[in-house]
């Protein structure tokens, strides 16, 4: 990570990025740039890692935009604690760095404590002035310290046997039942229904 380590985090070109893949330039994916940035420096050149966030939201989308780690690919895990914090790690040895938001330095940047800790409707926030904000504290913002994964998390998951649904018809992993999850009633539809086709 030298090459990188010595290249500037342009924060406005990922910002314009974060515009484009999320929606909009969120405060939470903004500041999940600089985390994941204080994390990925912090390894050493030639490192394959892996990442967990421990928050659905936003840092995902930070980790996606700025490393090869997706959910997809499952380098990205999602432990949803509800804490803004995220780690990236050596994936054959899980030693690596987390970094979070310390509330001690929020007192110096009001407008991101006020959205942070939710302390005023969404309306009465200045976006801008958040995002200012943010610029202006970068890395001030956060804590990281070094982390030691569970080896549970170094293991990748069995998969095991694909069989098919007696209720709905679809394939489904063995390992989940006689019948498939949605069909035990974990599916997210109201209406279930099996068309042939919808045209
Ligand atoms: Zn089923």
């Amino acid at each position: 990570m030298e090459t990188l380590r010595k290249t500037p985090f342009d924060i406005d070109e990922y910002m314009r990025r974060v515009e484009s893949f999320h929606g909009h330039a969120a405060p939470g994916v903004i500041i999940g740039g600089l985390m994941v940035r204080m994390a990925q420096i912090r390894i050493p050149e030639g490192v394959l890692f892996n990442a967990v966030c421990e928050t659905l939201s936003c840092l995902p989308d930070a980790v996606q935009l700025l490393t090869p780690c997706t959910v997809g690919n499952g380098w990205l895990r999602v432990i949803d604690l509800g804490r803004f914090a995220l780690s990236l790690y050596d994936k054959h040895h899980g030693n690596g760095f987390r970094v979070f938001i310390d509330p001690k330095n929020l007192d110096n940047w009001p407008e991101i404590k006020a959205w942070f800790l939710r302390l005023k409707p969404k309306t009465g926030q200045d976006h801008c002035r958040i995002l200012s904000q943010i610029k202006a504290a970068g890395e001030n913002l956060c804590g990281v310290h070094a982390v030691q994964v569970r080896p549970q998390l170094l293991e990748r998951p069995e998969k095991g046997r694909i069989v098919i649904c007696p209720s709905c018809g679809e394939p489904y992993p063995m390992k989940d039942g006689g019948i498939c999850l949605a069909c035990q009633g974990r599916s997210p539809y109201v209406i279930r229904e099996y068309p042939e086709r919808v045209v």
